[in-house]
This record gives structure tokens, C-alpha cells and sequence, in this order.
């Protein structure tokens, strides 16, 4: 994950304790205090600078004692970067960025979205930071909470209280709120379209997702042909309902899709019917997250997306 990576850009801490007039007193204790022992850099930033913590804290919704120090250093600079240009506190940040974007026409949030989603990886190259610590990321978050709000304010897009019990329910594994919103609006128009329970969405689901496929290894490239059908469709129609695209009816379809591909890869290796189709050799593997095959004669992966 990117948020381990234990890389470290120089230079980038002086920027940092050098540009912030309000903390320049602290930047003694900081050089002093390296040694400490215990204490991670996330409790040491904390520890000296504690107003500006509590604000990046609010601000992006994060526990900076949780995070690694290149990932601080990053959203730091990030922030910084921003106030500079707008002349502002970081507490200030979202209120101008939101301010701006609410000048526009609702419509066209979901394609700042999508500009600010690209905008994430030009940013991280210019700035040699990682795609989740710069503005583009932000602006990602705050775009779509901002068009959930006022897009849903006017429509069918609220999610009430049960339909989110019932989405927690059916993802037992998610516990992102955003998320779980998301997913619960697109399993109550699921719902209406199938004419069914959604406590029986996802057996109801699975069985149409296996329709015209026979169970054999002969055909399994069908539901792979299917999921990348279906993963091109949530692509396209994320945009449209200003969801994340794996939490469109799709996206789900996806999700449960990929939870029968892998049952099935289970069975396909134990019965051995898996077949290398370079070497046709049946003695293969299944790959780490059983998402595919690997041939352990000629080495080639198969039967993944
Ligand atoms: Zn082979």
C-alpha cells in the first residue's frame, strides 16, 4: 500500500516547519527532540505542533498518530501548498474550495470528479508525492460529498437510516459510511428493477450471474467475459450517479461475480479439470488471491481478468 511506503523526500520538513510563522517557535523542540525514544513522528508532530494537528485532523478526518511520516509531510505540504495561493488557514480550506465548486451547475460535478481523479496522478508525479496526499484527492472526497448532499436534496438520493442497516447487512465487511451510503442507493434501485427483497439480492443476483454458464471449465472464460463487461458498464455510469464506480448496481454485480470466479477456480483446481491453455497441462496453481491460475510447466497465468 501506498500508505507504507517508508520513502522519504527531503527537504520537504524544512519547507514545512520554515512556512508555517505560527509554529516557527517550535521548530527548536522538534530538532531537539528527534531522539526520544517511543515516540513515532506522528506523535511527535502532534506533540509540537498541536494547533495544527487538531486542524489537519478536522479538516481530512484522520488520526495523524496513525499515519507514517512521509504520509504527514505529504498532506502537509499539500495543505500548505494551498493556503499559500489562496492566502488562507488551513481550517478555511474546504469552505473555499467548496465555495467555488457551488458556483457551478450540480450537472457537472460528477465530471470534476472524474477531471480531479486524473488530475490525482499529474499532481503526485509534479509534486513526487503519493496520489492519496495531494489536492486532487481532496478535491475527489469533498466533490463527491458535496454533489451527495445537494444532488440528493433535490432527488430520490438520500439514503434513510434502514436502507443503510440493510446495506451493512449485505457487505458485512464494509464499514466505510460513505461507502455503505452509496451501495444502499444503488441496492434500492436494484431492488425496484428486480422486484425483490434486497436481504435476497445477492442469492437472487448470484443465480442470474450463472445463467448460461454450465459450471465447466470449458466455459468459465464466459463469466470473466461477463465481469469485464459489467466492470466497463460501472465505468461508465459512476459519472451519471456520482457514485464510486465499484458501488454502482454494477459494481456490485462485480463484487459478488468475483466471489463465485473464485469459488469456482477453488473447485476447478481440486477437481483438476483446470487447463494450461499454452501447454495444456493440468498441473497448475492457483494465484495468491485465487484470481487466476498459474501453470507450473510453462508458467503462464490464466483464467483471471
Ligand atoms: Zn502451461
Amino acid at each position: 500500500m501506498i500508505w507504507f511506503i517508508l520513502a522519504i523526500i527531503l527537504g520537504i520538513i524544512a519547507i514545512v516547519l520554515h512556512k508555517s510563522a505560527n509554529d516557527n517557535s517550535s521548530f527548536v523542540s522538534e530538532q531537539t527532540n528527534q531522539t526520544t525514544p517511543l515516540l513515532s513522528y506522528g506523535e511527535r508532530y502532534k506533540r509540537d505542533f498541536p494547533t495544527k494537528t487538531a486542524e489537519i485532523e478536522k479538516l481530512l478526518n484522520i488520526n495523524i498518530e496513525s499515519l507514517s511520516e512521509k504520509d504527514i509531510k505529504e498532506k502537509v505540504s499539500t495543505l500548505e501548498r494551498f493556503c499559500k495561493r489562496q492566502k488562507c488557514k488551513f481550517s478555511e480550506i474546504k469552505n473555499i474550495y467548496i465555495s467555488n465548486v457551488s458556483q457551478q451547475p450540480i450537472e457537472l460535478v460528477p465530471q470534476m470528479i472524474e477531471t480531479a481523479k486524473r488530475g490525482k496522478i499529474e499532481e503526485a508525479n509534479k509534486y513526487n508525492i503519493s496520489q492519496e496526499n495531494t489536492f486532487s484527492a481532496l478535491m475527489v472526497l469533498w466533490l463527491q460529498e458535496y454533489y451527495n448532499q445537494n444532488a440528493s436534496s433535490q432527488s430520490k438520493e438520500t439514503t434513510n437510516k434502514d436502507e443503510l442497516e440493510i446495506a451493512k447487512i449485505v457487505f458485512p465487511d464494509l464499514s466505510d459510511t460513505q461507502t455503505l451510503k452509496e451501495r444502499a442507493i444503488s441496492l434500492r434501485e436494484m431492488t425496484a428493477l428486480l422486484h425483490c427483497s434486497p436481504l435476497n439480492l445477492h442469492e437472487f443476483c448470484n443465480t442470474h450471474l450463472k445463467q448460461g454458464y454450465d459450471g465447466t471449465f470449458k466455459n468459465f472464460y464466459k463469466l470473466i467475459e461477463l465481469y469485464k463487461h459489467m466492470a466497463y458498464q460501472s465505468y461508465e455510469i459512476a459519472p451519471k450517479v456520482g457514485v464510486e464506480p465499484s458501488n454502482t448496481s454494477y459494481g456490485i454485480l462485480c463484487y459478488w461475480l468475483d466471489d463465485i470466479m473464485k469459488e469456482e477456480r477453488q473447485k476447478f483446481f481440486d477437481t483438476k479439470e483446470a487447463e494450461c491453455p499454452i501447454c495444456r497441462s493440468h498441473d497448475v496453481k492457483l494465484g495468491l488471491f485465487k484470481d487466476n491460475f498459474e501453470c507450473n510447466n510453462c508458467k503462464q497465468e490464466f483464467g483471471g481478468l
